[in-house]
């Protein structure tokens, strides 16, 4: 199991006010995504920490994301990836 942030996230990680820890668009941590049991999640799409926000309307019924892994490993923050755009951006 991947542990701990690579050196780019890493240094992210340092200046926290700056850029906050992303999470890689890859794979294995896409399929850890539980955006689809989420009152929220719009119909399609997922991964939204990491692909950016969802093009359909989102109506905010609760974020699931607290209980991701991805959520825990990356110490995000905020949830609502699909309304507000991937980790490390805020809104918009
Ligand atoms: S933190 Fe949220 S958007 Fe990111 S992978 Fe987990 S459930 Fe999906
Ligand atoms: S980003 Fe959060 S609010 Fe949006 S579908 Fe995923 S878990 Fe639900």
């Amino acid at each position: 199991m991947h542990r701990g942030l690579d050196p780019v996230n890493a240094a992210a990680h340092k200046t926290e006010e700056e850029a906050v820890a992303k999470v890689p668009d890859e794979a294995h941590y896409m399929e850890r995504c539980i955006c689809g049991g989420c009152p929220t999640y719009p119909g399609e799409g997922g991964f939204f920490c990491a692909k950016g926000k969802s093009t359909l309307p989102i109506e905010r019924r609760g974020c699931v994301c607290g209980d991701c892994p991805n959520f825990q490993e990356f110490e995000l923050k905020d949830g609502y990836y699909c309304a507000d755009g991937r980790a490390g951006e805020g809104p918009e």
